[in-house]
Formats: structure tokens, sequence, C-alpha cells
């Protein structure tokens, strides 16, 4: 049975043009995945994902599983149906949230146990656990379930988390169960330790994954030192696999991400900063709060064709998120998640063109140091 299908068929440098299919359509890559933490991704309908060409959304696994659980999602007929979202899906494990956002948290060679944020209520959270989950949610693309240890950590603290993620990983993929159109994917630890990180994908790479994802940076590296273990770590993945980079990032991380070969990205930050105020546009973000904006009649980007910039002008906006209207995070939002896929469309266009460099449109639309 295959499980997703993946095709390259362009290649720029390290970067790739490729395709993904799943049981729920097929993905252009490289790619970017709107955050869709709650069965929603914050102040978006499913009309303004498509109208602002999302191919694919990611899920919280921690969330969902907290609130309505995935038992009410799958008893509703998976998460797709349950918010009428037809397109691809990719869940995360719920490692990295139950590291970050739950209480007392214990981890152990089985999993994780902790209490809820929400309710205090005590789960369990095991490789098995987190497949079933993800199973229930009906998810295109499982992740497998590891642990993410703080940043800096020393290199026997990460080793040792590395061999337990690569433990979990097997146990992953024993539990995980196998569908036409469905993929579960690896994930690389190793911090920023390039002999764990190569110990990691020799492991990953036995397990063969249907993708492989670097997990582990955008923890607050920075830039040069996440760009540094791209330049070891894309390089030695299976080639004819997607590479997912976790949680990144900014315009300037995601183009040399791709300069360094990987496929996908997803990131809170077109939406959360959306919400905030902050408006990503060609060659630089800026604050729509900012006072010199209040008379301002021009749209936040007259090249951009989204919703927002086609019928509001920056004045409007800047009022509405100053007085704080469920508008204003609505319209900022749709043009920052806009701007991303259209700096995929960029980057893609610039790999069939072979001018993914300084000369590309993708670059023209980055800002901050991204080579
Ligand atoms: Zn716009």
């Amino acid at each position: 049975m295959q499980g997703l299908k993946f095709e390259i068929y362009n290649q720029s440098g390290e970067a790739r043009r490729g395709k993904l299919t799943t049981a729920h359509g097929t993905i252009e890559t490289p790619c970017f995945m709107p955050v869709g933490t709650a069965a929603t991704v914050k102040a978006m309908t499913v009309t303004d994902l498509n109208e602002t060409n999302s191919q694919i959304i990611l899920g919280n696994t921690y969330h969902l599983m907290l609130r309505p659980t995935a038992e009410r999602i799958a008893d509703l007929g998976g998460l797709h149906k349950f918010m009428n979202w037809h397109k691809p899906i990719l869940t995360d494990s719920g490692g990295f949230q139950v590291m970050s956002l739950a209480n007392l948290r214990k981890i152990t060679e089985d999993g994780v146990k902790f209490k809820s944020h929400i309710d205090g209520s005590t789960h369990h959270l095991t490789p098995e656990r987190s497949m079933q989950i993800q199973h229930m949610l009906d998810s295109n693309i499982t992740m497998c379930f590891d642990e993410c240890i703080k940043y800096p950590a020393t290199w026997n603290e990460v080793k040792k988390s590395m061999e337990l993620s690569l433990r979990w990983a097997e146990r992953s993929k024993n539990a995980y169960v196998e569908r036409s159109g469905y993929g579960l994917f690896g994930i690389i630890q190793g911090g920023a330790y390039e002999d764990l990180r190569a110990f990691s994908i020799e492991g990953m790479s036995q397990l063969d994954f249907d993708g492989y994802a670097v997990g582990g940076l955008a923890v607050g590296e920075g830039q040069e030192v996440m760009f540094e273990v791209l330049n070891y770590t894309a390089p030695a993945l299976p080639k004819n696999k997607p590479r997912y980079l976790m949680g990144v990032g900014k315009p300037s991380d995601i183009l040399g991400a791709v300069m360094r070969g990987i496929d996908m990205f997803d990131c809170v930050l077109p939406t959360r900063s959306g919400r905030n105020g902050q408006a990503f546009i060609r060659g630089q973000a800026i604050n729509i709060r900012n006072a010199k904006y209040s008379n301002d009649v021009t749209p936040l980007d007259s090249e951009c064709e989204c919703y927002t910039c086609k019928n509001h002008t920056k004045a409007y906006l800047h009022h509405l998120v100053r007085s704080n209207e469920i508008l204003g995070a609505m319209l900022m939002t749709k043009h920052n998640i806009h701007y991303y896929n259209d700096l995929m469309k960029a980057i893609r266009d610039d790999i069939e063109t072979g001018n993914l460099d300084d000369s590309g449109s993708g670059h023209k639309m980055v800002f901050g140091d991204g080579k």
C-alpha cells in the first residue's frame, strides 16, 4: 500500500520543487501550513483559507485530545468533516505542547503523564496513544511522538532525549495503522550537535517513514545556528521523501531553509502576529498600530491580491486593531496567510526558473538576513 506519494520534478541547488499527494488532495511544495490549533485557524473561516490559497493546515493533538476529545471528533466523522475542511491535515504528536503547556509533567520510558492546563485532569500520552488519537482525528500526516527538550541543552542531555525519541519513533511506527493516502513522519532530533543529528537520521531512515521532520529548531537558537544545523541535516535525509521543518518561521527563515532542502513549514507567526497588528508585506513587516497609519488610505500591500488589500485601507485596519475589533484580527490574519502562501508560490516559481537567489521574486518578498 502506498501511504503518501511524493514527486520531485525540479531542483535548484538543494531546493526542491515537488508535489505531495494525499487522500484529501495534492500539495505543491515547498508549502506553508497555517496552524489550526483547536480545529480552527484562528480568525479564519474555511472560505478564507481557500481564498488565501492554503493547501494544508496543521492541527494540535494536545489541544484536541483535551477538548473536544479525539473520541468525540471521531464520532462526528473526523477532523475534516468536523471543521468542513476537506483538504489535507497534518497533526503534531502532542509531545511539544505537553512539554510547553501542561502542568505536572512526568516523563518515563513509557510516555508522559500530565495534568490538563484547562481543567487539571490527568492524562497519559504515549507513542501508542498519540498514534491512536491522530488516527481518530483522521489526520493525513501523522507525526511520531517525540520528546522536545529545552534549548540550550548539553550534548549528554540531547543524546539521551534523542535516543528516547528514536525508541518512541519505533513504537509509533508499530502502532500506526497504514492507510492509502495517509502517512507517518519521523522527527529528527539532536539539537545543534552534528554527530547526534547524524545518529538520529540513521535510526529514523531505517524505520522508513513517509517523510521526515527536523525537530528541535526554532526554539531560540537563532537563524544562524538553525541554518548551520540544516546545512548538515537536510542533505543527509532520504532524497525521495518530503522534509518538514517544524515551527518555522519568519519569511527569511523559510527562504533560507528551502535553499537548504526543506519542503514544508508551519508557524503561528502569520496568525498570531496578525492578531497583534503585525502585517507581513513585500520586503518588510509593519505594525499597523503605528500612529503614522491613522490617515493612510493605501492598502497594506499594493501588490497583494487578498480580500483585505483589495477592500480596505491601512487607516481602517489601524482603527480596527487599535479598537480591538474582531474584524481587525480577521482582516490582518487573512492578509498574512495570503502573504505566506504568495511567498511559497514565488519560491516555487523561482525553483522552476532557477532564480532562487538574490534576483528571484521570492527573495524580493523577504526581509531580514535569509541567505
Ligand atoms: Zn493582502
